[in-house]
């Protein structure tokens, strides 16, 4: 149950690793931003859900390992103080999303970069029980809070202990011990912002 899950970008260029899956927590998110990412990207529809939504595993960054392809990993920011959006630039496939500030030691790694099946990883993480930004879903969604609240209260509680015990330095997404971030992020023109925006 706590093998590490293997992450690989379509054309399989980009490989790695998350380690104690059993410390993430699925969700979906419905927020405009991570809508905004994926047409960015191009073809949304590998990424959204019907009502607009992308799920994501939140994990700490030090579980998260590049094995192969490392110097495909590109990032991009929708705004000039944006989250760090990480992509595999080969294929276009989302990566994952973490903060600016690697003391926030937090990163939501987005599904389609995590290699596996969806029976097993239901079997392996069970179910997607946390939907965040909901008010911002396509379609009317039916709200998760208790599950929701649970599951973002064990984030929280791993990016805490990462922080006091000096374990977000561990960071493949920052170079070694610095808020750098391992390759300067594009940031997109307010045009570009304002014209991923406009929902169909
Ligand atoms: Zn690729
Ligand atoms: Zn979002």
């Amino acid at each position: 149950m706590t093998a590490d899950l293997p992450l690989r970008c379509r054309c399989g260029a980009l490989e790695g690793r998350v380690g104690s899956p059993h410390r993430a927590g699925r969700a979906i998110c419905y927020c405009r931003d991570c809508r905004s990412f994926a047409r960015w990207l191009g073809e949304p529809d590998r990424t959204l859900d019907a009502a607009g939504g992308t799920e994501v595993l939140a994990t700490l960054p030090r579980y998260v390992a590049f094995d192969r392809g490392l110097e495909r990993l590109q990032c991009v920011s929708l705004t000039p103080k944006g989250l760090y959006r990480w992509y595999a630039a080969c294929c276009r496939t989302p990566v994952g999303n973490t903060p600016r500030d690697p003391k926030l030691s937090y990163v939501g790694l987005v599904r389609g970069c995590i290699d596996v099946p969806a029976d097993a990883l239901d079997a392996a993480l069970g179910p997607v029980r946390m939907k965040v930004s909901t008010d911002s879903a396509l379609e009317r969604m039916p709200s998760t809070p208790r599950e929701t609240l649970r599951g973002l209260a064990k984030v929280v509680r791993n990016v805490g202990g990462a922080r006091l015990s000096g374990a977000y330095r561990e960071n493949p997404f920052f170079r070694a011990g610095t808020a750098q971030p391992l390759v300067a992020p594009t940031v997109l023109s307010f045009e570009q912002w304002e014209s991923l925006r406009e929902e169909r």
